[in-house]
């Protein structure tokens, strides 16, 4: 018997005019993604995704845990087809769930039927194949409360498919539905996490990195790499800027009072990516600050480095604890490559006793003892892009 994989979709379903648009990003995203698996294919009807492999071999796990990544879709599962009468699917029930249904004490049938031109309502098809499984199995019994199995049988249009409950999928909506983001991704653990935060919510992701060599290795740029592909799993191609940053660090320590050298390099940070942003069509920045996390995310601070941009900044982390964020990073993935010893640009030369009220125009007045206007435009110019991710 054949296998399949039902798709739930998400908020999509609410979408009303505009939601053929993003039923389109979602087909587009997930054959993108299952496309070094082999051929598929893949149909939208009522409410679910159906991905049907096209030839054998193909493996199914993986195709599962891939789909499982996607965003747009609440729930899915693995479900076999049967034709419409109840002695095939009762057979298919005992192909699949024979084992299970050996070895449990109770189980129930949950029928949910879309086609209303089947000739038994759904109460009357999960009678008919609890008493099936009965007969077979004398055992059990049939718990409706607190079931062992689950077995679920939906009656749609083109067949009856057969499946146990299904797990969640990624939730949020299709990427590329929400405008494109630049995401400046350093190599710790809550960039890669809020990255995927608006992902999630539908931003198709650049990142940017700053890199300081010799102060930072390149071994440090292949880990900030590495997350960027890891993120891919979920957050689909993504455009990866590297800019040289020793220069305009270097100055800063020259020529700048020293509390305020995280700061001033932040400004320049957000002033570099958003030139970038501008330049390659892309809306509004990302970062993964929380409030309060550190001195420079302080809101003090975080109105000097607003100060400097023209583009919307998003902050999904904004109101998270540190534990929930690291929660997130390890359902993404990301937790064991950020925890990676190597260092940061940010971390070369980090004031011993930063401002953490600072105000604007001491800032200002902090940053204008250098003018750093030509070593911008020489960092953006010297700014190296490739992509990540293969889907
Ligand atoms: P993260 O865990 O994301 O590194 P953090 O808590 O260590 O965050 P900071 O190091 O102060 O905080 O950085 C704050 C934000 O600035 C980061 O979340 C990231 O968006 C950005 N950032 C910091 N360093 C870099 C870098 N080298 N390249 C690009 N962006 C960076
Ligand atoms: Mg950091």
């Amino acid at each position: 018997m054949k296998e399949i994989i039902l798709c739930k979709y998400g908020e999509i379903v609410l979408k009303g005019l505009n939601r053929g648009g993003f039923e389109n990003e979602l087909m587009k995203n997930m054959r993108r993604r299952l496309k070094p698996l082999g051929k598929f294919d893949l149909r939208s009807a009522q409410s679910t995704l159906y991905i049907t492999p096209l030839g054998d071999g193909i493996d199914m796990d993986e195709v599962f845990e891939r789909a499982s990544k996607v965003f747009g879709i609440t729930k899915l599962c693995r479900a076999i087809g049967a034709e419409k009468d109840i002695d095939s699917i009762a057979g298919v029930i005992f192909e699949r769930f024979g084992d299970v249904l050996e070895s449990a004490k109770s189980f129930k049938v949950m029928t949910r039927r879309s086609d209303k031109s089947f000739y038994l309502t759904s109460p009357e098809v999960s009678a008919e194949l609890g008493g099936k499984i009965l007969e077979r199995y004398p055992r059990l019994r049939v718990d409706l409360d607190n079931p062992e199995v689950t077995v679920v049988c939906e009656i749609r249009g083109e067949g009856a498919f057969i499946h146990d409950t299904a797990v969640d999928g990624a939730g949020g909506i299709p990427v590329g539905t929400s405008g494109k983001a630049l995401l400046l991704l350093s190599g710790g653990i809550d960039s890669p996490v809020a990255g995927c935060m608006m992902a999630k919510r539908g931003v198709e992701l650049s990142a940017i990195h700053f890199e300081a060599p010799p102060y930072t290795s390149e071994r440090a740029l292949m880990k900030v790499e590495r997350l960027a592909e890891k993120m891919s799993e979920y957050c689909g191609r993504i455009c990866f800027y590297t800019v040289p940053f020793t220069k305009i660090q270097e100055e800063i320590r020259n020529n700048c009072p020293e509390e305020y050298f995280t700061l001033i390099m932040r400004r320049l940070m957000m002033e570099i990516a958003q030139q970038i942003a501008e330049k390659n069509g892309l809306q509004a920045l990302i970062t993964g600050e929380s409030l309060g996390q550190v001195a420079s995310q302080t809101m003090a601070a975080m109105v000097t480095t607003d100060a400097v941009c023209r583009m919307p900044v998003f902050r999904p982390c904004i109101g998270l604890d540190k534990k929930e964020i690291i929660d997130i990073s390890y359902k993404l993935g990301t937790f064991d490559i950020s925890i990676e010893p190597y260092e940061d640009c940010c971390t070369v030369f980090t004031p011993r006793h930063p401002r953490t009220k600072p105000k604007l125009e001491d800032v200002e007045r902090a940053q204008s003892y250098y003018d750093f206007g030509e070593l911008i435009a020489e960092a953006v110019e010297n700014t190296r892009s490739k992509m990540i991710g293969g889907y």
